[in-house]
């Protein structure tokens, strides 16, 4: 399964620890991507599919944030799902 890391929309109102900083959920391709943080309901937006392997949380949380919002669309194309 991806794993799919969110950022709050507005980090004004993200409080939370989880959604604070961003956080990390494995989810099927098919499920439907989070609008809210769980914890708080801060609105979030997914910010990078990345592989599950060899890859730093740090570096991907900076270039989320140097991305900015208008990139995000492109980023699905990375995405795949083993088929078994
Ligand atoms: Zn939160």
């Amino acid at each position: 399964m991806p794993i799919y890391e969110y950022i709050p929309k507005d980090p004004e109102k993200a409080s939370c620890p989880h959604c604070r900083d961003g956080f990390e959920t494995m989810q099927r391709i098919a499920d439907p991507h989070l609008e809210k943080c769980p914890q708080c309901g801060a609105p979030i937006v997914r910010a990078i599919s990345a592989p599950s392997l060899g890859r730093s949380v740090s570096s991907l949380d900076d270039r989320a944030k140097a991305a900015g919002f208008t990139k995000l669309k492109r980023l699905g194309k990375g995405e795949y799902e083993k088929q078994y």
